[in-house]
């Protein structure tokens, strides 16, 4: 289990928490005052400073020796804090961790607050000027999003029951979108997103200057060798090259400390040779996430 399974997931996962989908903590910690300016200035933040720092170009700013170093650790900080939601202009307490597709099943279907939305994915937008459906919302995030009509998808219907989110989520999850849940701000959560990377905001922090935006999953890809016939479809839909052909072998071999534990590289394979296992049973890599 994560840093946030262990303290606040109850023994279990944080995300399977339903107190965490809750009104009682909005109303404790005023998130739909919160939120509201926090979305309705949404762009505004990508150009304020955080830390100190424009996050303007901030990917020259990490590279530098010493200032790169303090800088990511303020971002890390103020990701992972836990003090009460106080300033809606800086992401502070918006930690997240990959979801394989049954994780988020049962996210949407036991513990997403209603109204659940599919809203319009910042992150494609921002960095590829592309609007596409495919991030949803639950309880006062949704709200909040039906009065900015920027974030509303303009013709699909976007507001979801629960089968109908969990069926847009497996088409997201079959195209190789990788599932993420977030608090935002901690301790509430109001997203499953599908993410790309390296567009995601959340994700690639971690990918490219190893900020721990996000947790990795539960969970690690096996591989049953006898039912693999070689054909390197799952290879493609990595994102995190943990898979490579080895020719030699005339399969796939998986680099188990690449590997998020999304699971969406199951979608390529044909025999059903893929299969997730409890990122805890793997002898180097319990624990490491
Ligand atoms: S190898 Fe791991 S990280 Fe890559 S797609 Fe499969 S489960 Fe996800
Ligand atoms: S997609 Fe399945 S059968 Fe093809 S190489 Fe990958 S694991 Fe083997």
């Amino acid at each position: 289990m994560c840093d946030y399974c262990m303290e606040h997931g109850a023994g279990g996962k944080w995300y399977l928490n339903a107190t965490h989908y809750s009104e009682e903590i909005v109303e404790k910690y005023n998130l739909r005052e919160f939120l509201l300016e926090q979305y309705a200035s949404f762009e505004q933040m990508a150009v304020r400073k955080v830390g100190g720092f424009s996050p303007v170009g901030m990917d020259y700013t990490f590279r530098m020796p010493i200032i790169g170093r303090v800088v990511k650790m303020l971002a890390e900080r103020m990701l992972h804090s836990q003090k009460p939601p106080v300033n809606p202009f800086r992401p502070d307490g918006h930690i997240g961790q990959v979801v394989p597709l049954e994780d988020a099943e049962a996210i949407l279907m036991h513990c997403a607050a209603e109204p659940i939305i599919e809203k319009n994915c910042m992150c494609r937008y921002m960095s590829r000027g592309v609007k596409e459906a495919c991030c949803i919302n639950f309880g006062v995030m949704s709200e909040i999003i039906d009065k900015l009509p920027r974030f509303v998808p303009e013709k699909e219907k976007y507001h979801l029951t629960r089968d109908e989110a969990v069926a847009r989520f497996r088409e997201h999850n079959a195209k190789g979108y990788i599932g993420t849940i977030w608090f935002g701000p901690f301790p509430y959560i109001n997203n499953l997103c599908s993410c790309e990377t390296p567009e995601c905001a959340g994700i690639r922090p971690r990918v490219d200057f190893g900020i721990k935006s996000i947790y990795k999953a539960e969970y690690l890809l096996g591989l049953n060798e006898t039912a693999c016939h070689g054909c390197g479809a799952c290879v493609a839909m990595c994102s995190f090259g943990a898979l490579r052909m080895e020719a030699a072998l005339g399969r796939p071999v998986i680099d188990a400390d690449r590997c998020y534990g999304c699971g969406v590289c199951r979608h390529a394979c044909s025999t059903g040779a893929l299969f997730l296992v409890p990122r805890d049973r793997h002898p180097a890599l319990a624990g490491k996430y």
